[in-house]
């Protein structure tokens, strides 16, 4: 998975390429897709989400440029596997999911597994952990209109946010903005991407998402 999935596609960060080897996939997945827990494919978790592409994890925890003393938050916790890469790199990572049993089975998984870095919480990840921010770095997991106010003012001076962003959910950019000043980020723009939706105060509202689905 690491040579051709990410090597092969121009992954080179050396820390991301070790915590990619070092975190079992197939500990994340459900058990009866433990098989395919190494394919290049996003697989589904409860709730009707997903465990996102081995490439893209890494491609966002590079774009973080994360160090071994950064506190990083994630928002969309899903089965953990995210958060447990990322917590092989930084000091400590916080991570939020809105669907309490995905939180509640992630942190069981974490726990089960020994990374003991990352601290996990139900809620509306769109609104932050702002008791614990500054972080140096934010990765959002899911796809939102733009990049939440409330994550732009948690980041530190120099921290990074990385977060998918478009007007629908078909169509994404995944945004890197980096804080240069209290209202000054610089922006780039990473690809195309295709996440499930953010949904909160300052994502999507949930109900407008089930509506275009059904239409
Ligand atoms: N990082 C995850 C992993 O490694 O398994 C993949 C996450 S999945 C692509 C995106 C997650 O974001 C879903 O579990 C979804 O429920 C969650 N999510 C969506 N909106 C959210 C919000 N406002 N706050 C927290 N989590 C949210």
């Amino acid at each position: 998975m690491v040579e051709f999935q990410l090597v092969g596609r121009g992954i080179r960060d050396a820390r991301v390429l070790a915590a990619m080897r070092q975190v079992p996939r197939e500990a994340f997945v459900a058990s009866g897709l433990a098989d395919l827990a190494y394919e290049d494919a996003p697989l589904p978790i409860a709730e009707g989400q997903t465990i996102s592409q081995p490439f893209i994890v890494a491609l966002m925890a590079e774009a973080a440029e994360i160090k071994a003393r950064d506190r990083v938050l994630e928002v969309g916790t899903g089965s953990g596997y995210a958060a447990a890469v990322i917590s092989r790199i930084a000091a400590k990572v916080f991570t939020i999911e809105r669907y309490p049993a995905l939180a509640q089975g992630a942190e069981a998984r974490l726990r089960e597994f020994g990374y003991d870095n990352i601290a996990v919480r139900t809620g509306d990840g769109t609104l932050g952990w702002p008791e614990e921010a500054p972080f140096d770095a934010i990765l959002v997991t899911a796809g939102g209109p733009d990049a939440p106010p409330a994550l732009k003012r948690q980041l530190a001076i120099g921290g990074r946010l990385i977060v998918p962003v478009g007007p629908g959910e078909r169509e994404q950019r995944l945004l890197k903005l980096v804080r240069r000043g209290d209202d000054a980020f610089e922006r780039k723009d990473l690809g195309g991407v295709l996440f499930v939706p953010l949904i909160g105060e300052q994502g999507w509202i949930e109900s407008e998402v089930l509506a275009r689905r059904r239409r």
